[in-house]
């Protein structure tokens, strides 16, 4: 059996939570950029979301290093 060591991530994805406006429901979102409808998956209501500006996401993803400069430098 092969020893590995810890492997570091080398992707991430920020993710952003609405709130439903008809049941408090929370609809989680992988950096939506686009103004877009989303359905809540509890009481199925469809409302508009405001998007995230992309330019955030691709700073966020930058500075760290799309995962790796996040990783705990005891690691
Ligand atoms: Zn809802």
């Amino acid at each position: 059996m092969e020893i590995y060591d810890p492997v570091k991530p080398d992707k991430m994805a920020l993710l952003f939570a609405y709130t439903c406006p008809h049941c408090q429901n929370e609809v989680v979102l992988v950096s939506p950029t686009q103004a877009q409808n989303v359905t809540c998956g509890l009481c199925h209501t469809s409302f508009p979301i405001c998007p995230i500006d992309d330019h955030v996401v691709q700073y966020v993803h930058t500075i760290l290093g799309d995962g790796m400069a996040a990783v705990d430098p005891n690691y």
